[in-house]
């Protein structure tokens, strides 16, 4: 199977997809849309109110605000690839749940693994959280790291930017910061790993074992 077919199947399959409650919630599924060629992948939380109705990712005022902070850095909103780690919209726009994202996260997988993409920007705390579980946003926004061989650059959300100013004047300057990114892409090392958490550390028995 090609690029273009998996990105095809994952389209078919998340339309009458049953593997989670947010089947339930779902008028159209929002599989997401770009070229297959795509350099940058953005992946944003869920479909809301108007992506549920047609479809498409980002439809709504995040997606207005995404558009512009895509033409500056010169980029067309049909140049990207956008999508979501959930595929259907949560009821009432609420969280998804940790099995939900675990549900979905194979179609998601598979649409990195066709698209093969030079930067992956998360947009919102469950998309960073899929690649970097114990990062801090406030800590790593705008930053580029290499997570199990993927570039990650974590952003905020467009729709959290758009009610805090001081988060759009942010969003405005990490954005500003991608073609930086895309371009050093293949210069930046993995990340050692996340900070190990302060109980498991010092247990020098275990080097006993
Ligand atoms: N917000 C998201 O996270 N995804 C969308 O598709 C639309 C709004
Ligand atoms: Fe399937 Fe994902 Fe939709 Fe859940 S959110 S029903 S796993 S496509």
């Amino acid at each position: 199977m090609n690029s273009v077919e998996a990105l095809n199947e994952v389209a078919e399959q998340t339309a009458v997809c049953t593997k989670c409650e947010l089947q339930f919630s779902r008028k159209v599924a929002v599989p997401g849309e770009g070229p297959v060629d795509a350099e940058i992948l953005f992946i944003g939380e869920g479909p809301g109110f108007h992506e549920n109705e047609q479809g498409r990712p980002f439809v709504g005022a995040a997606g207005q605000f995404l558009e512009e902070l895509l033409a500056s850095i010169h980029l067309k909103r049909g140049q990207v690839f956008i999508t979501n780690v959930v595929k259907c919209r949560p009821p009432g726009n609420r969280d998804p749940q940790p099995e939900e994202l675990a549900a979905c996260s194979d179609y998601l997988e598979r649409q990195i693994l066709a698209i093969n993409p030079r930067v992956i920007v998360t947009l919102g705390r469950y998309s960073m959280a899929r690649f970097l579980p114990n990062a801090k946003i406030r800590e790593i926004h705008g930053q580029a790291v290499r997570v199990h061989g993927r570039l990650i650059v974590p952003m905020y959300h467009p729709a959290a930017a758009l009610h805090q100013p001081s988060l759009r004047s942010t969003v405005e300057a990490d954005f500003l910061h991608l073609p930086e990114w895309m371009a050093k892409a293949g210069t930046i090392s993995e990340i050692s790993q996340e900070p190990v958490p302060e109980e498991s550390q010092n247990h020098e028995q275990l080097s006993l074992f």
